[in-house]
């Protein structure tokens, strides 16, 4: 059996009847960049997250340089994220002509150590950039008892975390009794590239916050630094949604929460098999927080010889990041090797299994049964 990494093609086979339409009435319309698909899509998943305000944009990255361009961080100013992320949680800072400062992550969940976070805040210390990596929330009460007592702002990189929840039992609790990412600190960032547990057809991304100002001004920004047609009040970007891409997230945001439930039922028969395996590390799945499994990401030894033998054995993997971000060559003289031991280590040892809301229990045990073959 041959397994894909991801299947977007079976994704829109199953929601072809629903998202056609929504894309001809976005071309009848000749809305094409922002328009009503993007703000029925805004209020949509506002609703969804929990909090007042979303603002579609351009993609993820631009999400959090507006974000903090909205607030004023930038020269002079330091940004505090994590090593083992995608670049743009670290690009994004620097594209915002910030200064990114980064933490390691903790060995057992692979997210934010918030015991190194006080000894990385300086003077120029604005904002804590914490990534819910894998589609699993960061420690957000320590990281905001932290950013209280230092008088700094927190900025959820949500960019994998659509619809993942923060103080929620697994199952069973009664909705409300539990928070969305991107309702959890100040302001949070979205991706909805394709890939995405929420993707677009295309690039897009989204803000959400609840603070009114900010909504505002990044709405301004995200449109050449306007409030009003051909009145530049400050120089922006031009970061907004397209309408087709809204019209689609409308569409696929109604089934977010079934597919998040695949995973997780997917997740949880991968740890079954593997679980107890020697060769083979699972990552902590806290009790009190719901995952989205973007990712299920395991650690072996060997690491690229077993993705090979994978591969040829027809089943495709990924590995979320090769390269710490400390490590990248955009960011040489700034950081060195063994400045964050945790990230080198995990980047050695990830391995991504196939995972998507569309693959059959036959699939996830043929995947376990062929990793435990070759480990
Ligand atoms: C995808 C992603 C981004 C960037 O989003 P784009 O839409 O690709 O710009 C940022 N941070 C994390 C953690 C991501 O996974």
């Amino acid at each position: 059996m041959s397994i894909p990494f991801l299947d977007l093609a079976a994704q829109y086979r199953s929601i072809k009847q629903e998202i056609d339409p929504a894309i001809q009435s976005v071309i009848d319309s000749c809305a094409f960049a922002s328009g009503p698909a993007v703000e029925k899509f805004e209020r949509e998943f506002a609703a969804y997250c929990g909090v007042s305000h979303c603002i579609g944009v351009g993609n993820g990255t631009s999400a959090i340089e507006l974000i903090l361009r909205a607030y004023g961080i930038g020269a002079g100013d330091e940004v505090i994220t994590v090593a083992n992320s995608f670049f743009a949680s670290a690009e994004a800072i620097s594209l915002a002509n910030a200064t990114p400062i980064l933490v390691d992550c903790c060995e057992n969940d692979a997210l934010m150590d918030t015991t190194k976070l006080e000894a990385a805040i300086t003077k120029k210390t604005k904002a804590i950039l914490p990534v819910h990596l894998y589609g699993q929330c960061a420690d957000m009460d320590a990281i905001n008892a932290v950013a209280i007592k230092h008088n700094l702002l927190v900025i959820e990189d949500a960019c994998q975390a659509h619809g993942a929840l923060y103080k929620a039992k697994k199952e069973g609790l009664p909705t409300g009794a539990s928070a969305k990412a991107g309702s959890l600190a100040d302001a949070a960032a979205f991706s909805f590239y394709p890939g995405k547990n929420l993707g677009a057809y295309g690039e897009a991304g989204a803000v959400t916050t609840n603070d009114e100002a900010i909504a505002k001004k990044i709405r301004m920004l995200r449109d050449h630094g306007m409030s009003e047609k051909y009145k530049h009040q400050i120089v922006g970007r031009n970061e907004r949604m397209d309408g087709i891409q809204g019209a689609v997230l409308s569409v696929k945001l109604k089934h977010l929460d079934a597919w998040n439930t695949a995973r997780r039922t997917h997740a949880k028969l991968y740890r079954e098999l593997l679980e107890g395996n020697p060769k083979i590390g699972l990552f902590t799945e806290h009790e009190d927080r719901c995952q989205n499994y973007h990712l299920f990401v395991v650690r072996v030894q060997n690491r690229d010889t077993l993705q090979t033998k994978l591969k040829e054995k027809g089943i495709q993997s990924g590995i979320h990041y090769p390269i710490p971000i400390h490590l990248q060559e955009a960011y040489a003289g700034k950081w060195k090797k063994g400045d964050f031991p945790i990230a080198e280590k995990l980047a050695g040892e990830i391995l991504s299994l196939p995972m998507y809301a569309e693959m059959t229990t036959e699939m996830v045990r043929e995947v376990s049964e062929t990793l435990k073959a070759c480990v």
